[in-house]
This record gives C-alpha cells, structure tokens and sequence, in this order.
C-alpha cells in the first residue's frame, strides 16, 4: 500500500492508494471509494472490485494501470460523517478551489497527482445515512460533445438500468476534472442507509468491469442490458407530520401515477394515511428507517415524462424536486 500526503498544520493525512500495472498499454483509470464518510457500499465495491483483481490475476490481462483508492476520507468514515472531519468540509465540493483548509488541501493533491493524470476515472459513493438507492450512475448535462471517452458513454457501457443527468455543482470531482482537463469521472451510487447491499455490489462489479472492457483495458465486450433509462428529474416527497412509515412497493420498482406506495401512521393524529404516487417513473429512493421525522423525504421517484398520464399533487404530503443528491 502506497499513501499519498497531505500536510495541514500539526498533523500529515495519509490517503492509501494501490496501483496494479498490465504488461502494456498506457491508458490509466482511477477507482475510488470513501469520498463520502458514511457511503460504506462505494467503500465496499472498491474491495470488491480489488477482491476481483487479485483472484484473476488481473495484472496479466490488463492494458495500462489502474490506481485504486480504497478510502479517500478516512477521517469522515472514522467519525461516521459524510463530510472531511478535520474541516467538516464536503470533499467533494472542493476541488479546483483555492483555500487553505484540509479539504481543499486534500482534493488539490489528489487533482494534481493523481486525476488530472488519467485518462479515466469511477468515483463509487451511496446515498448515505437514510435512504436507499438503486444502482446508477451519474452523469452531467454540461459535458462537451468531443470528449474521448465521454461520461455518457461510460455510463452506458456500465451497464446499470438507469443512467441520470444532472446539472452537477461546482467543487465535485466529476464537473471538475471534465471542465479542467476533459477527463471523463463516472459517479456510480449504490445502495446506502449504512448496510452493504451485496446484490447491488454485485452489479456494482459487473459495472465497473463491463466500463474497464469497454475503454479496450480489459479483454472482451461489455454485457449491457437492452433497456436503459435515461433519466433527469428525480420528485421525492416530504413527510409533513412526524410518523411510522411502511412500504409496499420495492425500490427500482416501476410505478404509475395514483399507485399505492404504503402508508404512514401518524401517532399524534392516531391516523394513517396512504401515500399515492403523485407521477409514474421508478422507484428511486426510499427511506430506509420506520422511523420518519416531519421534513425528511419519504421517498422519491425518477419521473418518466413520456408516462402517458399527467401528474396528480399528493394530499397529505409536501413534494420536492431537484433533491440534492
Ligand atoms: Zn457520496
């Protein structure tokens, strides 16, 4: 294990990395985990992808190298946070920005050693402490159109059933490293609520393998399903009332507009109410907990617009768009 170095005022961060060479080629792909703290599914796929690359001898078959951070925040994992714990900064909205703190610190070191050096890269996060995701990967609306490799491309040889654009902020490492050197960083997000969905990392794997086939660094073609979903405006819905919530229908399950989607009892009015499927689209997010507190979102869909029924309100229930995610 090799670590990179990162010195901030009385302390060093040591951020491990590995690094597996093939007998030639020259391109270069970065895979990481841990950006987030609390996101231990992106934590888990990176091991199990080195897993995978230690038991097919993967240095034997591989074209160029590949760069492997198992932990990227080690000090957000050690405190059970998302954010960078020395700053309680978002790692990922800090790169390319000038400052002094430990975060900014942290991901300029990693842009100018590492991201700015390769040719492609996978950032693997979940949605963190609360909900649950499907498996999918991100990409962003910006990207121009003569890039390599681009984002939507890789995101297409990955494989997941469902691709999502979104505009992307300023600091995050996929926005960044395409707007500053035109390397194409694919995010993927699986799972979350701190428990590793060993379903969901298996497609994880098979993603990360079918996009390492697809840039020609691994032998052989990429298995991509017939049907993909490319989609843009994710509707989560809010509880108003504090309550216990329960589901009936099953994240990534497709969902029509007026569909039952469970109920949430409300112990303050001692009244259950169901909840309705304002839109059609898939079944996004849900929250993972019993437990729901007033203002925390329920669930949320990924709307399909091309659904031929037109979009209802929800009585009880406050609705969101544009989630940050
Ligand atoms: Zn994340």
């Amino acid at each position: 294990m090799k670590y990179l170095k990162v010195r901030i005022p009385g302390e060093t961060i040591e951020i491990p990395y590995l690094k597996i060479k093939g007998k030639k080629g020259d391109q270069r792909c970065i895979i990481a985990g841990g950006m987030h703290g609390d996101e231990v599914n992106g934590i888990a796929l990176v091991q199990r992808f080195l897993e995978y690359c230690k038991k097919k001898d993967i240095e034997n078959h591989l074209r160029g190298e590949l760069i492997i951070f198992p932990i990227l925040n080690e000090s957000g994992f050690k405190n059970h946070q998302r954010n960078v714990a020395y700053d309680n900064k978002d790692l990922n909205r800090c790169f390319n920005k000038k400052g002094k703190t430990a975060s900014i610190k942290i991901a300029n070191a990693l842009e100018k050693q590492f991201f700015s050096k390769c040719d492609i890269a996978i950032d693997c996060h979940d949605s963190g402490k609360r909900n649950i995701l499907i498996p999918h990967t991100r990409v962003h609306g910006y990207e121009k159109r003569t890039c390599a490799e681009c984002t939507k491309e890789m995101a297409k040889a990955f494989g997941s059933k469902l691709i999502i654009e979104r505009d992307g902020k300023r600091g995050m490492l996929a926005v960044e490293m395409m707007k500053q050197h035109g390397i194409p960083v694919l995010t993927i997000e699986i799972g979350g609520a701190l428990k590793v969905a060993d379903k969901f990392l298996d497609k994880g794997l098979e993603g990360i393998i079918n996009v390492l086939k697809y840039v020609r660094m691994l032998p052989g073609n990429p298995k991509i399903p017939q049907k993909q979903y490319y989609l843009r405006d994710r509707y989560g819905v809010l509880a108003k009332d504090s309550g216990l919530i329960r589901f009936k229908k099953k994240l990534g399950q497709r969902v029509h507009r007026g569909d039952f989607i469970g109920d949430i009892y409300v112990p303050t009015k001692a009244k259950s109410y169901n909840l309705i499927s304002p839109v059609c689209g898939l079944l996004f997010s849900l929250q993972h907990s019993d437990q729901i507190a007033k203002g925390e979102i329920m669930y949320s869909i990924l709307e399909d617009k091309k659904c031929h029924v037109r979009r209802q309100t929800v009585q009880h229930f406050e609705e969101i768009k544009n989630i940050e995610m």
